[in-house]
Parts: structure tokens; C-alpha cells; sequence
């Protein structure tokens, strides 16, 4: 079969091999049989080794949704009676764990701090020790919005100086780019399959401790089908989701797991790296601006501001790629107008060179001479 292939230069889902495609094409299985038992039991124990958990004490446990089920989980699920929740938040994907405490009537602390730079370490020391009652702190690793890597090594060992359980949303660097639950400090990470991991949407994962899932048992109980100790239990109890998992999505990911170590980490990583280095030249080479410094840029994302010309009009470049196989994404801020350009999945250099033309001939189309500077 042959499928065409997209460049998805959008923040997930991203670009998929054909045999990850394919690998969900399989005879129907009822997903309560062994056979399909075993296969997430090694999908569980390959998730803990993505995110150099310590097998014996991290799990991963699954949950049929797209990422912000994660979000939703660890916030409702991990907040013992009485305490708070400290959300340090420098853009929209910390705001959605604001929204997801505003909907629960979660009592928490919006540690709101500016979004195109890193957050003040001594204001979220200064929050903690003034807040004994923190039982929770939570970030996002790399705020996709804008493509700003957030220091989660130091945050997490300032939770942990105050007792407090770390949880960070991974969803948009697990896989990418360097990340060590245990060196970073985090008792919990997350993200979905079709991110980092190049495989479908539609199945998440949050990876952590064990011993604080158990804890969790007595919490408040806020959700049925979103709470991480029902879903872990019965994992344990069975092998099994609690409820009908994707079960092809469930064998793509399966397959895209194979293809990450047989790629291997450090050379995941690299071509990540190269890609991102490829789409800095070109943006570079045109003339164009960012709006994060590259020093605290995750390298997965750049975030590129409009060009300051009335003829510049988003949708119609946007159009011009898509229709030539290159999918571009607006960005996520609210104040100033960007569009991003992601190295996730499974492209390579000279896809980011072949788009760089398509992209110039849809700026010229538009009436703007490049380089624009
Ligand atoms: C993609 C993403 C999510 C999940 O978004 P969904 O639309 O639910 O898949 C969560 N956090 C971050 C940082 C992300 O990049």
C-alpha cells in the first residue's frame, strides 16, 4: 500500500513511519484475552525505560484519551485532603492544569511568571515556604505554546526540599530530548503516544511512583474514570486497562516503541537536534524573527513572529504548504502573533529543506520579497 507522505511540522501528532501505519492493521483481538494482556505488560515496562524510571519502583499507567487526560489525572487524583496545589505557570499548557483546578474546585496557587522566559527560582521558593500546605507542585517540562524549556531539575528539588510530590507534564519532550525522572526530580511524568514516541493519538501514559500511587488510594475521590489508583489497580490486579483500551492504537504503539530503541536515544535525540538546527537556518536565511531566546528554547520548537507587511496572511501561506504536504501550525500566545515550526517525528533535514522552498514560493506567491531583511 502506498500512503502518502505528510510533513507534519505541527506540535503533534507528528510525521509516522509507514510500518508503525501498518502495524495497526491486525486480525481482531478481544483486548481481555492474555495474548493482548502480555503485550501491555512490555508496553508498561518500555514506557518506565523511556523515562529511566527504576523498574522495580516507577509503573506506567495507560488511559485511552489524548494527552490532557494526563493533566486531568495527576491533579485530581494526587491532592490529599487539605492541601494545595502549586502550579508554576509560564504559558498555556500550565494554564490548562489551572483550568483543569478551576473545574474541580481544586484549592491552588497560579504561580504565574512571564512566558518567553524561564520562571523566577527564588519566587517559587519564597511561594513553597510561605505555603506549608503545598502538597503538589506541578509545571510543564516544555511549554509547546512556545517552544521555552523550563528548569524542572531545579523546581522539582525545591518541591522535594518542602515535601511536596513533583508532577510534570513531559508530553511534548518525552522522547525527544534528554529527560531522567529520577536526575530531574520528578515523581511523576506524562505524556500521549503520538508525540515523542511517533505513534497514533488516542492513548496516554503517566510514569511514576508506585509507592505514591498506593498513598493516593485514600484521597478524595474526584473522578471514576479518570482517577490514577482505580486505573493502576486494576493494572495490577489484571494486567489490564479498567476500561476497552484503542487496541490498534495500542499495537502502533507497540510498534513505534520497537522502531525508538532501534533507532536509539542518543540518535533520536541528534536527528531532533538537526532538524531543529535545519529549521533555525532557514527562518535565519529569510530573514525572520523568533520570539524565545535559542538559549532557553527546547530545540523542538520555534516559535517564528509574523512578518510585520500587510500582505502577510497566515492561512494562505499555511494553505499554500498544506496543499504541497507541508502542514504548519499557528502558535499559542496570546499577546503577540507567531506561527511554529516542531522537529517532532519522523523527518529528517532534507524534509525541513524541501519545505524551506515550498515555504519561500508561498511568501513570494503572497507578494513578499525574501529575504525580508
Ligand atoms: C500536546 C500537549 C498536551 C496534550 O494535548 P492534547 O490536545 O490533549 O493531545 C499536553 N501538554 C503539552 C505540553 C502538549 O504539548
Amino acid at each position: 500500500m502506498d500512503i502518502k507522505r505528510n510533513i507534519l511540522l505541527n506540535p503533534g501528532p507528528a510525521t509516522t513511519t509507514d510500518t508503525v501505519k501498518m502495524a495497526q492493521v491486525v486480525p481482531d483481538i478481544c483486548p481481555r484475552e492474555k495474548e493482548f494482556a502480555n503485550l501491555m505488560k512490555d508496553l508498561r515496562k518500555d514506557l518506565v525505560r523511556i523515562a529511566h524510571g527504576d523498574p522495580e519502583k516507577d509503573t506506567a499507567v495507560l488511559f485511552c484519551g489524548s494527552g490532557t487526560i494526563n493533566i486531568d489525572i495527576c491533579l485530581n487524583s494526587l491532592l490529599p485532603e487539605g492541601k494545595k496545589i502549586m502550579i508554576v505557570n509560564n504559558g498555556a499548557y500550565s494554564s490548562r492544569a489551572v483550568e483543569v483546578c478551576e473545574y474541580y474546585g481544586l484549592p491552588y496557587i497560579n504561580l504565574k511568571q512571564d512566558i518567553f522566559t524561564t520562571p523566577d527560582l527564588l519566587e517559587v521558593e519564597k511561594t513553597l515556604e510561605q505555603n506549608p500546605d503545598v502538597a503538589l507542585v506541578y509545571t510543564t517540562h516544555h511549554e509547546t505554546g512556545t517552544g521555552l524549556l523550563n528548569p524542572i531539575r531545579q523546581i522539582g528539588e525545591l518541591a522535594h526540599r518542602f515535601g511536596a510530590t513533583f508532577v510534570v507534564d513531559t508530553t511534548s519532550s518525552l522522547g525527544m530530548i534528554p529527560f531522567d525522572l529520577h536526575k530531574d526530580n520528578v515523581d511523576f511524568c506524562m505524556a500521549s503516544a503520538q508525540k515523542g514516541l511517533m505513534a497514533m493519538s488516542g492513548l496516554s501514559f503517566i510514569i511514576g511512583d508506585k509507592e505514591l500511587i498506593e498513598r493516593s488510594k485514600d484521597y478524595p475521590k474526584r473522578s471514576y474514570y479518570c482517577n490514577l489508583y482505580l486505573q493502576y489497580s486494576f493494572f495490577e490486579k489484571t494486567g489490564e486497562m479498567h476500561f476497552t483500551p484503542p487496541v490498534q492504537v495500542v499495537y502502533a504503539l507497540r510498534q513505534a516503541i520497537k522502531e525508538y530503541f532501534e533507532e536509539g536515544e542518543e540518535n533520536k535525540f541528534a536527528r531532533h537536534a538537526r532538524v531543529n538546527r535545519a529549521i533555525h537556518e532557514g527562518i535565519e536565511k529569510l530573514g525572520l524573527d523568533y520570539v524565545i531566546d535559542k538559549d532557553k528554547e527546547s530545540g523542538l520548537v520555534v516559535s517564528v513572529k509574523y512578518p510585520n507587511l500587510p500582505q502577510w496572511d497566515f492561512n494562505k501561506v499555511h494553505d499554500y504548504c498544506f496543499e504541497r504536504g507541508f502542514t504548519i501550525y499557528p502558535g499559542k500566545i496570546s499577546t503577540t502573533d507567531t506561527f511554529r515550526l516542531c522537529s517532532l517525528g519522523a523527518i529528517d533535514v532534507n524534509d525541513i529543506e524541501d519545505f524551506f522552498v515550498v515555504f519561500e514560493e508561498a511568501l513570494n506567491e503572497s507578494r513578499i520579497n525574501t529575504p525580508l531583511k
